[in-house]
């Protein structure tokens, strides 16, 4: 294990020095505990989105290998799911420790593809392996109940059995947390395991697989396959697949959702978000603001629960110059320099689509108190770097408000009372995340009973929970009725089986004849 920790170094080390796509390795698919070259005649190039330059290519998997990966991982179910549960969990407890002992590793994988920068990429990784020491629990966590003497001798009980082969398909954002949401919990639970990690950035996924092998999980539980539209389609459709976990974009997120249960398969779809922060006067100022500046720029905006709209209440709108003074003083640079507080966007495309909404909030009237478009990193010329930006005295109907942005730019409304503010939240399509900052209980009690959002700071801007509770967007930003991670997470992974029985010593009291319904 040693030896293989240090060839992950190694690799992703060698990865940084990395430059042009003739050169530039490939990524594999993981079929059956092996990283295999695929056939595809369409690659993916994957950039450095700090220097756009070419560091791995992605295949698009043909439809044998993902037809292979299926049927190995069909295969492996047959005797993964009768592994007793107490194995299942010792394989957790090394794979937590694997991915521990590898955090720098990842982290520098995932600055060198993602672009965040290392301690925020390291936060990725910590959260992910928080969901990991979660499913070390999961004898508890797949108990099952039992009601005794429901009738004469006869006892009920529940049973939570695994699915069959169930899907992942992640999002380029979190490149190791979210692929963490979802293959141990799956595993863990009984199944086996497909994993679609995004084309912009599957490094982090293919380590982390490599990880769960050497912590013992046998070859054909978890398998890889690469690809856009075309590897979707096979997931939504092929038959043997039972449930699928997508996170991402509102457009991918319905559809596959759509295609998926059509075809008869459990599907839960976090999408996309517009988290309001709302500011009251009474709220610690120092705090609050150092707490929307991280919140509304940190990993440069691409978070799904980012705070990427604040509404101040009242006189609170008295702060905004000395928020803008905070933000101002934020680092843009590459994810892997060490005084980098936010780095680049994705791709030069990510970064247009934000310039393009900046504009559009200008010209609907918006007022631009901080513009970080032109935003020159120095050694970086070429990457896809946005400044913190705040459009304010935004409105609704405006376009910068209507869409997930997706980049560090702020929008801001101004209103008078608590009341506008949860009016404003509730009309607005979607329910990932929300806060508030106040010192008021009962103004802080109001905003969580009054706002229809399924997840909520209480002077916390970022309220993703710990994996002992589930993610639980709601609305426009999630599709489906069991949440990820936590308990919704083992419901999603399991069907529930109910068994009751009857056992009487006196054999000759049983089965008389009856043909009423059993009452
Ligand atoms: P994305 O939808 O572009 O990609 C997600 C996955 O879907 C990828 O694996 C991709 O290959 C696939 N995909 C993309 N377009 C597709 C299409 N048209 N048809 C079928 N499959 C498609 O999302 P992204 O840009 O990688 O991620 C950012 C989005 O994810 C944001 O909207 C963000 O809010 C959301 N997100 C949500 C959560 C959450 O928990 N709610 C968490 C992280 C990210």
């Amino acid at each position: 294990s040693v030896v293989r920790r240090e060839a992950l170094a190694a690799r992703a080390v060698w990865q940084c020095s990395r430059a042009y796509a003739s050169t530039a390795p490939t990524t594999k698919n993981y079929i059956n505990g092996k990283m295999v070259e695929s056939k595809a005649d369409k690659w993916i190039d994957v950039h450095n989105p700090a220097t756009n330059e070419v560091v791995t290519r992605v295949p698009e998997s043909t439809q044998d290998e993902m037809q292979e990966a299926v049927d190995v991982a069909k295969t492996a179910f047959k005797t993964w799911k009768d592994t007793t549960i107490l194995t299942r969990q010792q394989y957790m407890f090394k794979f937590q420790s694997l991915i521990k002992d590898n955090i720098s590793e990842l982290a520098k994988n995932i600055t060198l593809e993602q672009g965040k920068t290392l301690i925020d990429a390291e936060g990725d990784v910590m959260r992910g392996l928080q969901v990991v020491e979660h499913c070390c629990s999961i004898p508890s966590l797949q108990l099952g109940e039992t009601l005794s003497g429901i009738a004469k001798d006869m006892d009920t009980m529940t049973f939570r059995t695994p699915l069959g082969v169930v899907a992942g398909i992640t999002p380029f954002n979190f490149p190791a947390m979210i692929p963490l949401w979802m293959f141990p919990m799956a595993l863990t639970c009984g199944n086996t395991v497909i994993m679609k990690p995004s084309e912009r950035d599957p490094g982090a996924c293919m380590m982390l697989v490599e990880m769960a092998q050497e912590a013992g999980v046998p070859a054909g539980v978890v398998n890889v396959i690469h690809g856009r539209h075309d590897s979707v389609n096979f997931i939504c459709d092929n038959p043997d697949i039972k449930a699928i976990s997508f996170v991402g974009s509102d457009q991918a997120g319905s559809y596959i959702y759509e295609r998926g249960s059509i075809n008869g398969k459990r599907v839960q779809s976090n999408m996309g978000a517009k988290n309001h922060g709302v500011i009251l006067p009474d709220a610690n100022k120092e705090n609050t603001l150092n707490q929307l500046v991280g919140a509304a720029f940190g990993a440069a905006g691409q978070r799904c629960m980012a705070l990427s709209t604040a509404i101040f209440v009242g006189e609170a709108k008295e702060w905004i110059p000395e928020f803008i003074e905070k933000a101002k003083k934020l680092k843009v640079n590459a994810g892997h320099e060490p005084n980098a507080d936010l780095g680049p966007l994705i791709s030069p495309e990510a970064k247009q689509r934000v310039l393009d909404l900046v504009q559009s909030g200008v010209d609907e009237g918006a007022e631009l108190l901080l513009d970080g478009r032109d935003c020159q990193v120095k050694g970086y010329e070429k990457g896809n770097f946005v400044g913190p930006t705040m459009l304010h005295q935004v409105k609704p109907e405006m376009k910068c408000y209507r869409e997930e942005i997706f980049g560090p730019v702020l929008v801001s409304l101004e209103v008078d009372t608590l009341d506008d503010a949860i009016d404003c939240i509730n009309n607005n399509p979607y329910g990932n995340g929300t806060a508030i900052f106040t010192t008021n209980g009962a103004a802080a009690r109001k905003f969580t009973m009054e706002t229809d959002v399924g997840q909520i700071g209480v002077n916390v801007p970022i309220p993703v929970p710990l994996p002992m509770f589930s993610f639980t967007g709601s609305r426009g930003s999630f599709k489906g009725d069991m949440n990820f991670y936590g308990k919704g997470g083992v419901q999603f992974y399991t069907q529930l089986k109910t068994v009751t029985q009857m056992w009487r010593a006196d054999d000759a009291s049983i089965g008389q004849k009856q043909t009423a319904m059993p009452v």
